[in-house]
Order: C-alpha cells, then sequence, then structure tokens
C-alpha cells in the first residue's frame, strides 16, 4: 500500500471526518517510528472498510458515514425545523433511543436506558411531569424492565434528553445495533432466595458500555441479563449473554449461556465456564467484543449471535473470547442440578407480597396487565413509595413494577394505596401472567391490537374458567417477538386473518413454550386465527389442559 493509493475520502466521496483523520495520522506516524515501510503494512481496517462500502448494507454504510454517536447536531437542526427526520437518520436517533414512528404516527418514541429495572422516586417523578409535558401521556413498562413514552414531536426531542439525563437517567443506545436496557433480577438485594446481589454487577456493566464507544457498533442487537438466583427470574436464557449464578460448594459462581434469541426459537447455551463474580464483566465485555469482530454484517438477518454461533462451535467462540481475555476459563461442564429457579415453584412472583431477607421488611409486586401506566398513576406510586418504602422502585421483565423495602406494618397501608389508584396486588392465575408488546396502536410492524386484546382476553376468560395454577399466555405483534411468543404456554402472533374476504386481526396460535426449567419452545396448533375466535379457542385450550392434565403436569409436558 502505497500513500499515494490511500483515499482521502470517506466512503461518500466526502472528506474524512476528524476522528477518521486522527486515526489515520496515527496509524501513519505509527507505521514510520516503526520503521516499517506503508508498502508492507495491512491497509487498518477503516480504510478496508471504505474500500469496501459500497457493498454495505445500509444499515452498516449509515454507521460508517457518521457514527450515530455523532449525529446529535443533526438531531438539533430537526428540532429546530420540527421536521420528521430522512430514513438515514430515523436509524441515527435510534442511538439516542428514539424512534419515528411513521407511517404509524409523525412523532418518536423514546426507549429509556434502566439497568436492572432500579429507579428512584424522584427520577419516576420526573418522568411522570416529561410524560405530561412532551408526550401523550402514554407510558409503558417493557419486557426488558424498561420504560418507553410516546409520542414526541421532533422539537421537544433536544429537551427529553436533557430532561431525563438531569435526573441521571439516558437513552444511550436504547434501540438498534447496541446493548439493550441490561436486566437482574428485581429484587436483586432483598429477596431471601438469592445466591448473590446482581444489582451492582448489572450497573457495572451499564457503565462499562456508557463509557466504551466501541460497543456502539454492533451487528445488531444485543441483550445481556443477570440473574443471582432470585424468586423473580430474568429469563437469562432469552439473551444473547445470559448470566446466571451458581453454588459450588460454599463459592458462588457464574454460569454463562450464549446465543438466545426468542424470536428466533433460540435459547441461550451454556459455554462450558464457571466465572467469579468479580470478573463476570471482564468476561461479559470480551463475549460482547468477539461478536463485534465477528459478527455477521453483510446480512441483518443472520447478524445476531445465534446465527454466529450456528457458523461456530461453543469451543471455538470460548476460545476467541480467551484470545481477548489473555487467559483461559475454568472449564466445567454445566450440571443442570445445580441450576436453581426458585420462581417455577413459586410462579408469578413478580405480583404479591413477600417477605424480604431484611427482617421486618417486604416487597409488593403489583399487578400490571400489559405494562400501561400514566403519568398520575407514576406520581402516586412515587409518593407511595416514599412514605411507605425506600424511596425505590423496580421494573421487571414481566411489565410491572416492585415496591421494595415496605416494613410489616405498612403493607396493608401500602395495598389500598395502590388500589385506589387502579393497581392490585392480588396474584392471579391468569391476569399475572398475560403480557403483550405494543401493538398496532403505536408500532408499524405490528398485525394486530395486541395490548387491546390481551386486556379483552383477561377480561373475557375471568367470566369463564377458573384456572387453579398459573399460566402465562403473551401476545406479540409480529416476528420480531418483543412479547416473546415462544416461551409462553400459550403464545399468541399477530398475523391477518380473513373473514368473508375482508382482512381483520388475527394470530397463530402456539402452545408449550416455557424458560429456565421448563425451557421449551411452542409449537404452533393454530394457523391466522380472526381475534374473536382465537378467544373462545384459548378458552378451550385452557379447559382441555385443565381436564386432561395428570397431576401437576405443565403445558410444556402436556
Ligand atoms: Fe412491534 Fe413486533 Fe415488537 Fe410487537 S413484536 S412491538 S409488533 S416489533
Amino acid at each position: 500500500m502505497s500513500t499515494a493509493s490511500l483515499p482521502i475520502s470517506n466512503i461518500n466521496g466526502q472528506p474524512l471526518n476528524e476522528e477518521q483523520m486522527r486515526y489515520l495520522t496515527g496509524f501513519f506516524a505509527g507505521v514510520a517510528a516503526r520503521g516499517q515501510r506503508f508498502s508492507d503494512v495491512e491497509a487498518p481496517p477503516i480504510l478496508a472498510k471504505s474500500i469496501a462500502h459500497e457493498d454495505l448494507v445500509f444499515e452498516e454504510r449509515v454507521k460508517k458515514e457518521l457514527h450515530p454517536l455523532d449525529a446529535y447536531p443533526l438531531l438539533l437542526e430537526h428540532a429546530a425545523s420540527n421536521k420528521a427526520p430522512e430514513k438515514e437518520e430515523v436509524f441515527r436517533f435510534k442511538w439516542n433511543g428514539l424512534f419515528y414512528l411513521s407511517p404509524n404516527k409523525e412523532a418518536f418514541m423514546a426507549r429509556l436506558r434502566i439497568p436492572g429495572g432500579q429507579l428512584r422516586t424522584f427520577q419516576l417523578r420526573e418522568l411522570a411531569n416529561i410524560a405530561k409535558q412532551l408526550t401523550t401521556g402514554y407510558v409503558q413498562i417493557t419486557t426488558r424492565a424498561n420504560l418507553q413514552m410516546r409520542l414526541i414531536q421532533p422539537k421537544d426531542t433536544p429537551e427529553f434528553l436533557h430532561r431525563i439525563q438531569s435526573v441521571g437517567l439516558h437513552a444511550r443506545g436504547s434501540g438498534a445495533d447496541n446493548i439493550r436496557n441490561l436486566t437482574a433480577n428485581p429484587t436483586a438485594g432483598v429477596d431471601p432466595h438469592e445466591l448473590i446481589d446482581v444489582m451492582p454487577l448489572c450497573h457495572e456493566m451499564g457503565q462499562i458500555i456508557l463509557n466504551d464507544r466501541s460497543f456502539y457498533d454492533l451487528p445488531r442487537k444485543f441483550n445481556i441479563a443477570y440473574d443471582g438466583g432470585g424468586l423473580i427470574g430474568t429469563v437469562e436464557d432469552t439473551n444473547d449473554v445470559g448470566c446466571k449464578a451458581v453454588k459450588m460448594g460454599e463459592e458462588i459462581f457464574f454460569r454463562i449461556a450464549l446465543g438466545g434469541a426468542t424470536g428466533h426459537k433460540a435459547f441461550a447455551r451454556d459455554l462450558g465456564v464457571l466465572v467469579k463474580p468479580e470478573e463476570l464483566n471482564k468476561v461479559v465485555s470480551a463475549i460482547v467484543r468477539v461478536y463485534i469482530e465477528h459478527g455477521n454484517r453483510g446480512d441483518r438477518k443472520k447478524a445476531r449471535l445465534k446465527h454466529l454461533l450456528e457458523k461456530w462451535t461453543l469451543e471455538q467462540y470460548l476460545e476467541e473470547t480467551e484470545k481477548l481475555l489473555g487467559y483461559q476459563l475454568q472449564r466445567v461442564p454445566l450440571d443442570p442440578a445445580l441450576i436453581e429457579y426458585p420462581g417455577q415453584k413459586l410462579p408469578h412472583s413478580h405480583v404479591g407480597v413477600y417477605p424480604q431477607k431484611q427482617k421486618g421488611l417486604n416487597y409488593v409486586g403489583v399487578a400490571m396487565p400489559v405494562g400501561q401506566i400514566t403519568p398520575k398513576q407514576m406520581i402516586r406510586i412515587a409518593e407511595i413509595a416514599d412514605l411507605y418504602g425506600s424511596g425505590e422502585i423496580r421494573l421487571t421483565v414481566w411489565q410491572n413494577f416492585v415496591i421494595p423495602n415496605v416494613p410489616d406494618h405498612f403493607v396493608a397501608t401500602v395495598k389500598k394505596a395502590l388500589r385506589k389508584i387502579g393497581f392490585d396486588t392480588q396474584q392471579s392465575n391468569l391476569r399475572s401472567g398475560i403480557i403483550a408488546c405494543t401493538g398496532n396502536s403505536y408500532c408499524k410492524f405490528a398485525q394486530a391490537n395486541t395490548k387491546g386484546h390481551a386486556m379483552e382476553l383477561a377480561d373475557y376468560l375471568d367470566k369463564r374458567i377458573k384456572l387453579d395454577q398459573p399460566v402465562n399466555i403473551h401476545l406479540t405483534g409480529c416476528p420480531h417477538s418483543c412479547a416473546q411468543h415462544y416461551m409462553g404456554d400459550i403464545g399468541l402472533l399477530g398475523t391477518k386473518a380473513k373473514i368473508a374476504g375482508e382482512s381483520v386481526d388475527g394470530y397463530h396460535i402456539f402452545v408449550g413454550g416455557g424458560f429456565g426449567a421448563s425451557q421449551a419452545v411452542g409449537r404452533q396448533v393454530f394457523n391466522a386465527i380472526d381475534f374473536e375466535s382465537a378467544k373462545p379457542l384459548v378458552e378451550k385450550m385452557l379447559r382441555g389442559y385443565l381436564r386432561h392434565r395428570e397431576g401437576n403436569e405443565t403445558f410444556q409436558a402436556f
């Protein structure tokens, strides 16, 4: 390679940006300092990628043209003109946690980052105010223990970002090719069942990501979960990286599983190593870096970690990880008998009152069908958590929340106060297990009104059938499977059905999915059933199960 042959423009034929120039200056200085000839040196990746840019898929090209973290001035420009963003900016602004909802709505949805779902009440209050003042007030808890808000006008996006940051929150990298909200047991630190409090690990990883720009250009989205063995699990086996605490003798370690993506019917597979808590995030970071380096950037449909693991063995992935770490990890084959899932002995334990490991204190899990919450409710919840708890709430992957640290003598008051604002704390075998993705009111991919249908289905079934054991029903609007229909006892996947030649909201129906100790991918049993017909069909499925199950037989075994 000679200097004369070096491209001096970026992939769009425009001058190199400052960062690229700085990188190249350093590269050339290094070559000269080592006394090498340029013709003997391999082109640095920045140029190699530039040279091949015409072959890049749209998303990779957009990232290479202008790193989305550098696109904030464009966000300001759009805000100043209150204009809809162009296709490239729609993609880039997802790095700010902003999702333009066109054609459904001409406004943004914002997704935050709330590591471990842990929120302080002053944050909740400000989020309620933001929701009232800058959005339609539509707030939902997601299946990654996170909050989403809609609808934000382009002109309000800088103020939105500024205000969430002013209370110590942010939305950086909550969408697109980034590591999504980190999840942890919502009762970490207070749960008597847990082996280890994973909240510090979760927050540490949050900071590692936030302070390292290289974690903001992955081949595709990436999920990480920490499970310390608490009663409310994190469904860590549905994540790209699931860390699960185990006890070996008197010591606590983590097992790491890779490649979960339930929308792709894949559960994470055990990597065959034991990792000490203090080295866990170093190992997780190395695992992510292997994916950054080797994940598929040419075909978005084959870009998840799961796809890399279809080409590579787990051992190969482990070896690449160890190369980055510079040492070997302790290989110990998985013994499933050592993995505990206390939550599966007490399903739906995200709802109800439970004693904490701290004597005299309790956590209160609140029933919240499909995760919808109003700003008024948020303000009142903050008051309740301040008055009777410790000024904290935790969001769960079951789209509800928990108030920790409630003294025994305040439990009845908290339950009553929550009931007054429309929230029950009574576990229901049906309602506590219904989750739904956003649906067609706000998501352009949705084939059905999942949230509305979930509520309607719950009302319909409640009037007709009494369940004597918890059942999970997951409604998801499209194959992206944000509500993980493959892992519900019953899963509904939105589609269009035909009635008298007319296209209406409908569902493919699945049965037998599970996670953790009951890990199973649901199998499809009905195709494109319109929602009105799906209701009695689900009722029949539940009745058939209750009539024919043997003993405590689960849906997975049925
Ligand atoms: Fe939208 Fe599909 Fe996700 Fe539902 S599953 S929120 S329809 S992308």
